[in-house]
């Protein structure tokens, strides 16, 4: 995919008062056209941030796979999107760990978000034991190949992946081991979407900083970054996207 697309994700972080932030990213992403920049945002301040930033793609962080129901605190695709959202991550290891999630429930958040219009970052990544066992690739492989739906494009789909050791440890994956995990990301969307598995992009995740985002950002197959800590304030985030 030609384009780079550099995404933070605020997770249980921000409010009204951190609008000038959005409005911040929002002005960096309006000089570098050539960048699509997005921010998952807490769902209490989506509408307003799709109000404050337009330039940027204003998303949320989980939705549930039904479009209404007895599900007391959940979100789904048509609501988020009625908010203002452009796209939902389904399947942060935050999300599976809390909730027990299973990669049928990631697959079905996937597929509703599609039905409604929305973009879907898919995360997906290893803990650390399963690296230590030498095993990353192949259950990574894995669960990518049960949460993949099966006529996903990269019109509306883009993968994250995210070492679970790696997230907000300060620790990135190394530059070989992000080379090697997206080759067989992009192998997997080959053979299960075809052609149009080329054009998925494949986001890297996991304790991306301004100092080290102009290398994974280089890395092939690397076709931007999902960003928590350093997404937060302008003085950090601004650089990354400078950087894609
Ligand atoms: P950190 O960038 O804080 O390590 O978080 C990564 C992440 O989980 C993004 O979704």
């Amino acid at each position: 995919p030609a384009r780079k697309f550099v995404v933070g994700n605020w997770k249980m972080h921000g409010n009204l008062a951190a609008l000038p932030v959005l409005g911040a990213i929002d002005a960096a992403a309006r000089e570098t056209p050539a960048v699509d920049v997005g921010v998952a945002v807490p769902a209490t301040l989506i509408t307003a941030a799709w109000q404050t930033a337009n330039a940027i793609h204003v998303g949320a962080q989980d939705i549930h796979p039904a479009d209404k129901g007895a599900h007391t605190g959940c979100l789904s695709a048509p609501m988020v999107k009625d908010a203002g959202a452009a796209f939902t991550i389904v399947g942060h290891s935050e999300c599976r760990a809390g909730r027990q999630e299973s990669d049928d429930e990631v697959r079905g958040k996937a597929e509703a978000a599609r039905r409604h219009g929305l973009s879907v970052i898919l995360c997906v990544g290893e803990p650390l034991e399963v690296r230590e066992a030498g095993q990353a690739e192949a259950v990574v492989r894995a669960q990518l190949e049960n949460c993949l739906p099966a006529d996903a494009d990269g019109a509306w789909l883009s993968v994250a992946y995210e070492p679970i050791w790696a997230i907000g440890t300060g620790r990135s994956a190394t530059q070989d081991d992000i080379a090697a995990m997206h080759a067989v990301l992009r192998e997997t969307c080959r053979a299960a979407l075809g052609p149009a598995g080329d054009g998925v992009r494949l986001l890297y995740g996991g304790s991306v900083t301004p100092a080290n985002a102009a290398e994974i950002l280089a890395t092939p197959n690397v076709d931007g970054v999902l960003v928590g800590g350093a997404s937060l304030t302008a003085e950090t985030f601004l650089p990354i996207i400078a950087h894609a």
